[in-house]
């Protein structure tokens, strides 16, 4: 079921967006060499924490074993998403790293990634992480109340293949709200032979999130349970946001 949020709770959502924006921001201006993945967390965790909210990836999925044991994911280069912070793990020159972050601010969520270049990186990076961010608002621009889910699926997934890139298969957005994972799951590429999905509807709250692979789009699971990477060992990017769905515009909830 897909959960219909009022106006009073997408406001909500909004707060948790916005210091979610505060961290990216904030992302933004640390990386650079010589930054370990861990330093970001930190502070990270301290933006979250100063603005009234708790890190919504800290210890999820709650289960006691194996739960995430940090406040952002950080990716870098080839490896895709749910990167484990690390003392030892440092920024260099032509990296790209891609930061995750959440923020439950009141009960409700944000939910954003951003893959940021450190220093000057390679044509290729660049017209990866150019595609995947593009198609991300071609997936926002599709996200209005009558059009269906694959629509905005379909226009990722143009948007990326166009480029000469992959979209990644086995991870995709989600609804989001009072938890971070909700129905209904927001594929980047359409599947043959499904529908189209269900019809969007104002109230509506989505996590987009293009997954991009330059050389493939086939992944794996490293042994820390966390950890995905490429299969191919080439890059990947990822950029998301958390939107709203309205009888205009689609709002976006992840901004200052
Ligand atoms: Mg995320
Ligand atoms: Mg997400």
């Amino acid at each position: 079921m897909i959960i219909l949020k009022s106006r009073p709770e997408i406001a909500l959502m909004r707060e948790a967006g916005r210091i979610v924006a505060r961290v990216h921001e904030a992302m933004r201006e640390m990386v650079r060499p010589g930054v370990t993945t861990a330093a970001l967390d930190k502070r990270a965790e301290e933006i979250i924490r100063q603005h009234g909210a708790v890190p919504t990836f800290l210890g999820y999925p709650h289960t006691g074993r194996n739960d995430f044991p940090a406040s952002i994911c950080a990716s870098i280069n080839e490896e895709l998403v749910h990167g484990i912070p690390s003392v030892k793990r440092w920024l260099e020159p032509g990296d790209i790293i891609s930061v995750d972050v959440g923020a439950t601010y009141k009960g409700w969520v944000g939910d954003s990634a951003w893959t940021y270049p450190v220093g000057e990186v390679d044509a290729e990076s660049k017209a990866l992480m150019e595609a995947t961010e593009g198609s991300l608002w071609a997936g926002i621009g599709q996200a209005r109340a009558g059009n269906f889910l694959a629509d905005i699926s379909k226009a990722v997934e143009t948007h990326v293949t166009q480029r000469g890139f992959h979209v990644v298969r086995e991870y995709t957005g989600h609804g989001v709200g009072q938890r971070m994972h909700e129905e209904p799951n927001v594929l980047n590429y359409v599947p043959a032979g499904v529908g189209k999905g269900p019809k969007l509807k104002a109230g509506m709250t989505f996590a987009l999130e293009p997954m991009v692979g330059a050389g493939t789009w086939r992944t794996k699971v490293m042994s820390d349970g966390w950890l995905v990477v490429m299969a191919d060992g080439k890059r990947a990017a990822h950029f998301e946001h958390t939107i709203a769905i309205t009888d205009g515009e689609p709002e976006l909830l992840t901004v200052l």
